[in-house]
Formats: structure tokens, sequence, C-alpha cells
């Protein structure tokens, strides 16, 4: 490992301190005399500048085995620059290959190439401008997810990735067994399931919240942030099979608690990327959105408006709008609709309240009005929903009855359901799809292209 990395020499004074790099050539320019490698390290979105004195036969035979993507050292004089895209360049004394990249066969030869085409080659896509500052926003935003829950007392839970309760997604999961698919043991003309792995059938997780509120029913305040699978059977630019969910759960917290909470969270994280990666951030305004800043500035500096699901309908039943999806008191609110009440209406982010209880999930507290529940969606402009909340159901007895309602059978969530007998307390919580957050902050159009790889219906290459 070399001592200092990109990132940090371009921001030494330029000296002529003697100094080596180690990285990939992005792009080599040729002139008479003198040769410019661009060279990256991936620690930042700039590159560093190497000049090489072509006069020198021991350079010159160097430079001519040199292509784009080849990994070099570079070592020289950090100087001040002459051109005026960077600060420092190197004067190079001595170049050394670690390793070539045939032109006639490394795929990133343009400066610039599709995004569909760049998912075929998801090994090499990393090393774009683009996925290398979205691999860097990842990092830094989980960290600040992290950040923002220690620093308030919140216990990070590790829930299970493999469940036994096929909670809420039934027909979303993606089923988890040893059987032999061709010949499995059969029952009754059913399959055996005792004669499973786990003698019962067992699934991905499609989300660690009700194995989060045990433990915030012991610890208070908790978050999850790991892998959740959903078998999404759909191609949309919104939806992967397997993404990562921030989940926290905070007892003792009613929905005016849990809106507060998401709305500092959304603010904190979002403040937290535009000060640790203004370079990364500067290019996505430059090159993916140029709205992007504006639009992240006006959430953290705007209070998020907080009306309900039934003021939602009438505003858009009184919009005039011709929506796709007509809507009415007790239809589900669209993405469209979602947009319109952000970007139009109230022109930032909105929280919106008890929805129907026939759209919401059965864990969901029942208000008075016996109709609606304790839902809150957070949603911002352009991307619609980010998050999904509620305030729980803490009554053992309406609790069971939801589950009876829904069709659900309330002995496969005794456990579940004994948080309400032994000490049950108010208790609220939300989900964050980590995807949808990077794919909102970043501007990107499509979810495939924020994740390293994604997983969908019908792709699986890597
Ligand atoms: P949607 O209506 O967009 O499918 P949902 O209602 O199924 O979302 P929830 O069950 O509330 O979503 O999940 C919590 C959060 O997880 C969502 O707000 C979203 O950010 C994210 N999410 C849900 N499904 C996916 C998916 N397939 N891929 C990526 N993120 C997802
Ligand atoms: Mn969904």
């Amino acid at each position: 490992m070399n001592g200092l990395q990109i990132k940090d020499i371009l921001a030494l004074p330029g000296d002529s301190r003697e100094i080596a790099v180690d990285g990939w050539v992005r792009t080599k320019r040729e002139s008479k005399n003198v040769c410019f490698l661009e060279l990256s390290d991936g620690s930042s979105i700039n590159n560093i500048q190497v000049v090489v004195d072509l006069s020198s036969r021991d350079l010159a035979d160097v430079i001519e085995k040199i292509t784009t993507g080849s990994s070099i050292r570079a070592s020289g004089f950090l100087v001040q620059s002459q051109g005026s895209e960077q600060s420092v360049e190197i004067a190079a004394k001595a170049i050394s290959i670690y390793g070539t990249a045939p032109a006639d066969e490394y795929p990133l030869q343009k400066k610039r190439h599709s995004f569909e085409f760049l998912r075929e080659i998801a090994h090499l896509r990393a090393r774009t401008n683009t996925f290398g500052a979205i691999a860097r926003v990842r990092s830094s935003m989980s960290f600040a997810i992290h950040s923002f829950f220690q620093e308030r007392g919140f216990v990070y839970v590790h829930t299970p990735i493999i469940t036994g309760s096929d909670c809420e997604g039934a027909g979303q999961m993606f089923q988890v067994t040893t059987l032999p698919l061709e010949n499995p043991p059969m029952k009754d003309g059913a399959i055996d399931y005792s004669e499973d792995f786990f003698g019962k059938k067992a699934s991905l997780t499609v989300s660690g919240q009700l194995e989060g509120e045990t433990y915030a029913t012991a610890l208070s305040r908790v978050y999850t942030f790991g892998p959740t699978f959903r078998a999404e059977n759909s191609n949309t630019s919104r939806h992967l099979a397997e993404f990562w969910m921030i989940e926290p759960e905070i007892a003792f917290c009613d929905i005016h608690g849990n809106m507060d909470l998401a709305e500092e969270f959304i603010k904190y994280i979002l403040t937290w990327l535009l000060e640790k990666c203004p370079d990364d951030m500067q290019f996505f305004n430059t090159r993916i959105d140029r709205e992007i800043i504006t639009t992240l500035r006006g959430i953290i500096d705007n209070r998020f408006e907080r009306i309900t699901y039934t003021e939602a309908i009438s505003l858009l039943e009184k919009s005039g709008e011709n929506f796709e999806f007509p809507v009415h008191w007790g239809s589900d609110l669209q993405s469209e609709h979602e947009r319109y009440i952000t970007e139009k209406v109230f022109k930032k982010p909105v929280i919106i309240t008890d929805y129907p209880k026939e759209i919401k999930a059965f864990y969901m507290k029942l208000n008075d009005d016996g109709k609606t529940v304790r839902a809150m969606d957070v949603l911002v402009p352009r991307l619609g929903e980010i998050i999904g909340g509620s305030e729980r159901e803490a009554d053992y007895s309406t609790l069971k009855k939801r589950m009876i309602d829904l069709g659900l059978n309330p002995e496969d969530y005794w456990w579940y359901l004994d948080l309400r007998r032994f000490g049950s307390v108010p208790h609220a919580g939300f989900g964050l799809g980590f995807e949808r957050l990077i794919q909102f902050v970043t501007g990107m159009q499509n979810i495939r292209d924020v994740i390293p790889y994604p997983r969908c219906v019908k792709t699986l290459e890597f």
C-alpha cells in the first residue's frame, strides 16, 4: 500500500517534493515531446495528471506500452500545474507498469458509455467516473446513517436474513430450501417441509421490522441496516430483488415522534452528503442532474409538510390533472400522485399520515375512527415515497383481530403478539430503502445503477 491517495496528493502544495502514486490510467494524450496521463485510484472523482517528458528514452519506452486502463506507478516531483484543470501535477521521473490493458480488448475506451452498456460490464464499471462516485457516496451515506443513530443512543441490531415468518410480502418472498426441486418429498399431495433443512418452510427476509420490534421493546431505540429480498416480478427503475434497508424502531414513541425522527434523519444525512462528498456531488450536479444540489438544499432548509391521506385525496381530486390511475378515497397513492403533491402542491417533502387500513399492513395502529391507521409515508419531489413507517398496534386484541381479518394466522405470530402481552408500549418505526435514497441524492434514473451488482427479475450475470 502506497502512502498517499490521489485525493490527498491533490490537496498538497506543488512544492516539488518527491512523490509516488499508484493508479489506473484514465486517458493518455501525447504530443511530440510530452505525454499526459490522467491517473485515478478511485479515492476521488478527480484524477492526477502525470506529465512525462518523452525526450527521456526510458520513459518513452514505458509510455508506449501504456494504454487506457493500464495500472501503473508514477514517481517524480509534485509541481504546480501549468493547466487550469488541476492545481498540482506529477513531473514523472520513473514509471512502472503493474498491468497493461490491451486497447483492442479493454471495453472502457470511450469517455462516455451508456448506463445500459455499463450494466453488462458491472465488474469494470466502478472504474468510470459515475460508478466510482456512486460507490463513494454509498459508503459515506452508510456511515452517515450509523452516525445519526449511534449519536442518538440507538442500538444496531442484526435481524435475521433467513426467516420462518412470511410476514408481509407473501407472494414476494424468495424461498430457501435444501429439498431436491426435481423430486421433493411429498405428503398428502403437498410438499413435506418437515424434511426441509429447517423442518419448515423458510424464506429470505422482506423486512427486519418484526424482529426489530422485539429488540425495541427491550432496548428502546434500535435500528437495522441490512439486505432485504423481494421477488419483485416487474421491471421498474425503482425495484430491485436484493436491496438494503434501514429500519429504526423506537419504544415509547408515537407517530409524531416518528415523523420528527424521519425528518431529522433525512436532513442529517443530506447535510452530511453535501459536506463530505462535495466533489462527487458537484459531478452529479454537472453530469447527471443539474438541479440535484438545489433539490437537496431545499429539503434540508424546509420544514416537511404534514397532511393526512384524506387531505391528500381531496387535493388530488381537485387537481384537474389527468392521472393514469384515477384517485378516490380508499385507493393507494401511485408515484404520479405522490409527485404531484410534493412537486406541484407543496414544492417540498410531504409526510402523509392516516391511510385507509385496507391498503396498509396489519401491524399499523388502528385509529379511533376504525377506518384509518397511523401510517406515515415521507414523500420527496422527483421520487415520491422514500420512507414508509407507522406507529405500531400495541393493543393485543386489536392486533389479533386485524390479523384474522386479513387472513393471517395469529399462531404464526405468537412471538410478535407476546410483545403486546408483556409490557406493551406505544412504539413506532420506519423503513428507508437505501438504494432509493442513493438514487434520489445522485439523480440517477435507474436503481440498477446505484448498487454494485443489481439483482432483478431475469438478470443475474455476476
Ligand atoms: P413500493 O410501493 O415502491 O414497492 P413498498 O410499499 O413495497 O414500496 P415498503 O414495504 O414500505 O415499500 O418498504 C420500505 C422501503 O423499502 C420503501 O419505502 C422503499 O424505499 C424500499 N423498497 C421497497 N421495495 C423495494 C425494492 N424492490 N427495491 C428497492 N427498494 C425497495
Ligand atoms: Mn413494493
